[in-house]
């Protein structure tokens, strides 16, 4: 439950997530250690709770939890010299997390609200990542991420942070050889689907567990923004 792992500051918040289960690789433990979650939100005193805060635009930034259990499922690929993209951005918590997980790899970040792709990347920069975005290892950028960002595919990692009605194909046809995407797909009731390309191109959907993300939509249909 997200009240039992609130912590004083951010090490505190994911010691207790470690103590209540919530996060068990030490890889995603040490990289979501380096970034200091308050650096994300708008509401500073829901830093260290595990649970969403809202960041403006009809956009929240997820529970810790989720990031955890996003990071741990992806990380067998997050590889040195990794590609990763992450659709639906947002506050850029993920983006730097993952940044982390694969230092000498390239992270892109894409979300369709110029103004949240603008706060990203001063939270990034707030977050002593500035070097990281001007050297182009973390690039944040405006877009539908429903078509993916196929100039600097295809990506080891795709992470979704917003729920599709369906499967967009153009995100698994940028999936590298190998590679593995976590994304929320459904309306009414959502479920994480963990797709994997092998090798030879072939892809393989597993469902994992029921969720609650917002819709990953058009501009025009994201409240409030309209
Ligand atoms: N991982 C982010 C989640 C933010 S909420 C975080 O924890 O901070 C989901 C995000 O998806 C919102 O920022 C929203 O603007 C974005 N989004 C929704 N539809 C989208 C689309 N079609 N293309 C790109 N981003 C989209």
């Amino acid at each position: 439950m997200a009240w039992r792992s609130h912590g004083r500051d951010n090490n505190d918040l994911i010691d207790n997530m470690k103590r209540n289960g919530l996060l068990k690789s030490d890889r995603v433990i040490e990289a979501m250690k380096k970034v200091d979650r308050a650096n994300y939100l708008r509401l500073k005193s829901d830093a260290y709770y595990d649970a969403p805060s809202p960041i403006e635009f009809g956009a929240t930034i997820s529970a810790p939890h989720m990031h955890a259990y996003a990071a741990e499922n992806l990380l067998p690929l997050c590889k040195s010299g990794a590609k990763i993209l992450d659709v639906g951005s947002g506050s850029g918590y993920t983006c730097a997390v993952f940044h982390h997980l694969v230092e000498d790899g390239t992270v892109i970040g894409i979300d369709h609200i110029p103004e949240l792709v603008h706060f990203s990347v001063q939270n990034l920069r707030s977050d002593g990542l500035g070097a990281q975005i001007d050297g182009d290892r973390i690039k944040m950028v405006v877009g539908d991420g429903r078509q993916g960002y196929p100039e600097s595919g295809p990506y080891n990692v795709i992470h979704v942070g917003a729920s599709a009605p369906a499967l967009p194909q153009a995100l698994v046809e940028q999936l590298a050889r190998p590679g593995r995407m976590f994304i929320p797909v459904g309306e009414g009731e959502q479920y994480i689907w963990q797709v994997d390309k092998d090798e030879h191109g072939s892809v393989k959907k597993t469902k994992l567990f029921g969720v609650r993300y917002v819709p990953l939509t058009d501009r025009q249909s994201q409240q409030p923004y309209l």
